[in-house]
């Protein structure tokens, strides 16, 4: 399935495990989009990687601009063989510290968002034939304390996607990656003081870096078609649950 033809479209692509699998799968001879939210980086890391990259702005949460990204994906790449779902937030903090739009965010984000990005990419992933990634996480297996609203969203990543791999079976493989503790600036944006110490704490010393999930998200995709990696959960060796 290596093809240097294909197209893939990445969400989150401005930092961390997006940016970094832009990198792998350009250099794998890929087209992709990039899309996010702040503009200036995508555009920057277009232009760094050349071979008909294209940054989109786009807001997973706003339906309207994720339509016009599909829009310009159609029309400048000549759609999507691969969309993966990556952007996501992880505001943790105690379920009953009053972080209200911190979790309607989580949702509206990390589930309605990759379920909106789907539904748009759908007719052009049904007419390649191709493949849809999701980013779930270890936090969609285990749950701990204060991670109730971010396990809530990566649990529901990984029943829809289930659900989904049955549903658009044999035409579009649906691969969820779940991957433990890796090193981004994705703790950096909580804002419950406590959980956010504790987070960067736990990346600065057990997270794999970003790389790690970019080449096993690319091995995945450059398996042959009769096969699919359905959930691949992927630990650093340190880190414990
Ligand atoms: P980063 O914070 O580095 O990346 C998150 C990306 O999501 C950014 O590019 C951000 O771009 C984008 N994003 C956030 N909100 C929106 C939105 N409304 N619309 C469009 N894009 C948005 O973190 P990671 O790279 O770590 O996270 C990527 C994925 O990996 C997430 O789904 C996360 O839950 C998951 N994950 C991360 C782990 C970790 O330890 N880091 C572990 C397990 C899973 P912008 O702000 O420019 O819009």
């Amino acid at each position: 399935m290596s093809n240097p033809n294909r197209v893939a479209v990445i969400t989150g692509a401005s930092s961390g495990i997006g940016e970094a699998l832009a990198r792998e799968l350009v250099g794998e001879g890929y087209h992709v989009a990039l899309l996010a939210r702040r503009l200036e980086r995508i555009v920057a890391l277009s232009h760094e990687l050349g071979n008909g990259a294209i940054a989109i702005q786009a807001d997973v949460t706003d339906r309207e601009s994720v339509v016009a990204a599909a829009a310009r994906v159609q029309h400048e790449l000549g759609g999507a063989d691969v969309v993966i779902n990556n952007a996501g937030v992880m505001l943790t903090a105690p379920f009953g510290s009053e972080k209200r739009s911190e979790h309607r965010q989580m949702v509206e984000t990390n589930l309605l968002g990759a379920m909106t990005v789907t539904e748009v990419f759908l007719d052009q992933l049904r007419a390649k034939k191709g493949d849809l990634v999701n980013i779930s996480s270890v936090a969609g297996r285990v749950a701990p304390a204060g991670f109730a609203v971010y396990s809530a969203t990566k649990w529901g990543i990984n029943g829809w996607s289930e659900a989904l791999r049955v549903e658009l079976q044999p035409d579009i493989r649906v691969m969820v990656i779940e991957p433990g503790a890796v090193a981004t600036e994705l703790s950096d944006h909580i804002t419950h003081d406590e959980s956010k110490r504790a987070a960067q704490d736990y990346r600065d010393n057990v997270a794999m870096p970003a790389t790690d999930i970019a080449q096993v998200i690319a091995f995945a995709l450059s398996r042959p078609k009769r096969i699919t990696l359905n959930e691949i959960l992927v630990r650093p060796t340190v880190q414990a649950m």
